[in-house]
């Protein structure tokens, strides 16, 4: 699959499953943004990607603000001209029961997934509309777009809602050559899976061997973790999927929990 000088911003990158994206489009050809909240980490995952910094720059960036949104859009389309593929991955957990769930944690949550695709998608449309060279945007959703888990309910809440801003995207753009398309992925070993297992084992009172056997991985096909290249090449796919037959959809990577 091949991205060959394709501008690609991936949010989230300086870690996990967007840091694998990013490593993954840089062996297809694209030039990439690895834009995150946490700069420094950017930086360094940038320069590990091309010490040049020629093809991949690493760009600070809250995706809740829309400041620092628009300017790091614009930073990055001047930069390495223009923007083709947006990844909108960037992504926090925060696990407790409903009737204890914190409103500003609530509302922190929600703001980083669907504020930050917002804010996001409506930067990269703007750069994509007027290059007039079409273009395509991945939001990282979970199977918990499709399917609810205990202890979750602003990020279950969120990942379906993705859904819909990418149908209207997919919509909307069609007719700028736009396409929008979700990847749910599959519990992968990831600094933010990590500190959810210790947490969910207290939460729910077993060891931390139950929460990945009975919890993580109880209804995958295999009992094995979905892993960053299972994700970086679904959405590697996405990117490089050049007509509108493939838009406004969803695709589970994961081991086969939940098949629709
Ligand atoms: P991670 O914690 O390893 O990486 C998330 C990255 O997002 C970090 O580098 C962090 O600094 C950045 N980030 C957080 N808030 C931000 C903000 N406001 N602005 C910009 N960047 C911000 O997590 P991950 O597991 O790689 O998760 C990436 C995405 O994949 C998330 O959207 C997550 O919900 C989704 N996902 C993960 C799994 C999994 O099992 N790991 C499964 C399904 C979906």
């Amino acid at each position: 699959m091949s991205m060959k000088d394709k501008v690609a911003v991936i949010t989230g990158a300086a870690s996990g499953i967007g840091k694998g994206i990013a490593e993954a489009f840089v062996r297809a050809g694209a030039k990439v943004a690895v834009a995150d909240l946490n700069a420094e980490a950017a930086a360094a995952a940038a320069k590990a990607l091309d010490a040049t910094g020629q093809r991949v720059i690493g760009v600070g960036m809250d995706v809740t603000s829309e400041a620092q949104v628009d300017a790091g859009m614009e930073k990055i389309a001047a930069t390495l001209g223009g923007i083709d593929v947006l990844v909108s991955n960037a992504g926090v957990q925060i696990v407790a029961p409903l009737d204890d769930f914190d409103f500003a944690q609530w509302k922190k949550l929600l703001a980083v997934h669907l504020d930050g695709a917002f804010l996001c998608t409506r930067a990269a449309l703007r750069h994509m509309y007027a290059q007039k060279r079409g273009g395509s945007i991945i939001y990282m959703g979970s199977v918990h777009s499709k399917e609810a888990s205990v202890l979750k309910a602003p990020y279950v809440t969120a990942k379906h809602g993705l859904i819909g801003l990418a149908k209207v995207v997919a919509k909307e753009g069609a007719a700028h050559g736009v396409r929008a398309n979700v990847i749910c992925p599959g519990f992968v070993r990831t600094p933010l899976v990590e500190k959810q297992i210790p947490e969910q084992a207290k939460e729910l009172g077993i060891s931390e061997a139950a929460v990945i056997k009975n919890v993580m991985l109880k209804q995958t096909v295999d009992g094995e973790f979905t892993t960053i290249e299972d994700v970086a090449q679904a959405t590697l796919f996405f990117a490089s999927f050049e007509s509108n037959a493939l838009t406004g959809q969803s695709l589970v990577v994961s081991h086969g929990w939940f098949m629709q």
